[in-house]
């Protein structure tokens, strides 16, 4: 399932990409439209408040105390006249202004009263706000006519306690407006009504929206840049890392052919070498016996590393075949040992080995398992001074043979410990201290975990190393 979803991201990258693009641009417009839009409005409520305000305190609260208690009957009269002129003054003074009138508070906060309108005078109605089909005088509101106040929360109280705006936009079929009020107050402090002015706003939002197009169009167009960047790149560089991991194949290749075509040579002339030093040929002199003995182990070397070569190889290429077989552990582990602790007397390094006197019969690969053991010894005694101590302690404990190779020598340093089963990797304070060639414990890995095993260590610089392996018995 997840490797099909990665398959798919693979396969349709581009389009996952765009989509995202699409997807983080549509949010992102979003939430700076809004942003925006927002930050205007205030900026409208604050402008609109003020122009409430200052036109209130044009208004005399006794004249629309008169008109608000006089009803109808204050129509024609000259206070009437007069502030229904202040009203249109007020609209005219800007175009964005389409209604203004004052409302006065009933007993029920549900309702309020006109008390004067700037359309008022107006002898020719000219808007159907009855919506009774026809524009007539009935269309045009005279003082004490009830208006619906349950749906404008400002005019349930907040409009005639202080300058005030709607918190949401009246969108109706005239358009969409702001209402801003203001109290128009007796010096006693009684609230004869409220002015009210209806901005239209539909040009305002109409305008963010359009300025905001553009903005959309260029945030779209540079994820878009973006995003095909990123993938031209990505693919250079997976093409790139493809041509690296070609040359590497090759190259392993290469090394595992040219050790496996080195192998037989020199275990021939390893054969020979044993045969002229056993004197399969004839008596060698003390000193012809010497030095085809000492050729003799350089052989032996040879046939190690060209062995060592080949597995590495095989494990770059994923080509290691493990062959188990049954492997008797003590007889095995004496071969090792006989070895190694020649090795250790000639260094005169103290050989510790604490290993169970009967371990049971155990299917594993000789060869490779040989191979990562004696090497860790031989590591362990390669890396320790003279007067160290190397210890190798056997257990079998649940169907698992466990090993440990600890020593007192070098260590290796905290900082290099996670390379250090990497392949030729060799530790800088054995660099060039001591000869190595770094394949031993890549291959040792390799063969430990192709067996179904652990390898691990702890170490510490100038205070030891320990080794451990893990591996089923069968
Ligand atoms: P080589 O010993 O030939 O260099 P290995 O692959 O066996 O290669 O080991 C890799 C590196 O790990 C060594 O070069 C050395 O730096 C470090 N190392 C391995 N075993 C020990 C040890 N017992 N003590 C200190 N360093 C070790």
């Amino acid at each position: 399932m997840f490797k099909r979803t990665q398959k798919f991201i693979a396969e349709y990258s581009y389009l996952v990409a765009l989509s995202l693009c699409v997807l983080i641009t549509a949010s992102i417009t979003f939430l700076l439209y809004n942003y925006t839009r927002d930050l205007l409005l205030q900026r409208l409520n604050e402008r609109l408040m003020a122009v409430a305000a200052t036109s209130a305190i044009q208004f005399d609260p006794e004249d629309i105390e008169y008109i608000n208690n006089g009803g109808v009957s204050a129509v024609g009269s000259e206070i009437y006249t007069e502030n229904v002129f202040k009203l249109q003054e007020i609209r005219n003074a800007n175009s964005d202004i389409r209604y203004v009138y004052i409302l006065s508070q009933t007993e029920d906060p549900n309702v309020v009263k006109f008390v004067v309108d700037a359309d008022a005078a107006s002898i020719i109605p000219s808007i159907d706000f009855n919506e009774d089909g026809i524009v007539d005088d009935d269309d045009v509101s005279v003082p004490g006519e009830e208006y619906d106040a349950s749906e404008v929360p400002a005019l349930q109280g907040p409009a005639f306690d202080s300058t005030t705006v709607d918190s949401d936009l009246t969108v109706d079929e005239w358009g969409s407006f702001l209402s801003g009020y203001s109290p128009i107050i007796k010096a006693n402090g009684e609230v004869v009504g409220t002015l009210t002015i209806d901005v239209e706003v539909t040009d305002f939002l109409r305008i963010v929206g359009a300025t905001f197009l553009p903005f959309l169009l260029f945030i779209f167009l540079l994820l878009l840049l973006i995003t095909t960047l990123t993938l031209v790149i990505v693919r250079i560089w997976n093409a790139k890392v493809n041509v690296v991991r070609e040359l590497d194949k090759q190259k392993d290749e290469l090394l595992g052919l040219v050790s496996h075509q080195l192998a037989t040579p020199v275990s021939s002339i390893k054969w020979y070498l044993e045969m002229l030093s056993d004197g399969d040929m004839g008596e060698l002199n003390k000193d012809q016996k010497e030095h085809v003995e000492a050729m003799s182990r350089i052989g032996e070397n040879m046939s190690d590393l060209v062995s060592m070569i080949l597995d590495v190889s095989r494990i770059q290429l994923g080509r290691m075949k493990i062959e188990k077989q049954d492997l008797e552990l003590n007889g095995f582990f004496d071969e090792i040992l006989a070895t190694i602790e020649p090795k250790a007397i000639e260094k005169k390094v103290e050989f510790i080995k604490r290993i169970p006197d009967s371990m049971p019969i155990a299917k594993l690969d000789r060869r490779y398992t040989n191979m990562t053991i004696e090497n860790l010894l031989s590591n362990a005694v390669k890396y320790t001074p003279t007067g160290g101590k190397v210890v190798c302690e056997v257990k079998i404990v649940n169907n698992e043979i466990s090993i440990l190779v600890s020593d007192t020598g070098m260590g290796i340093p905290k900082a290099e410990q996670s390379k250090i089963f990497g392949r030729m990797y060799r530790a800088s304070n054995a660099r060039n201290a001591i000869d190595g060639n770094g394949f031993g414990l890549f291959v040792a890995k390799g063969a430990v975990e192709a067996q179904g095993g652990d390898i691990w260590f702890e170490s510490e610089q100038n205070k030891g190393t320990k080794f451990f392996v893990r591996l089923p018995l069968k």
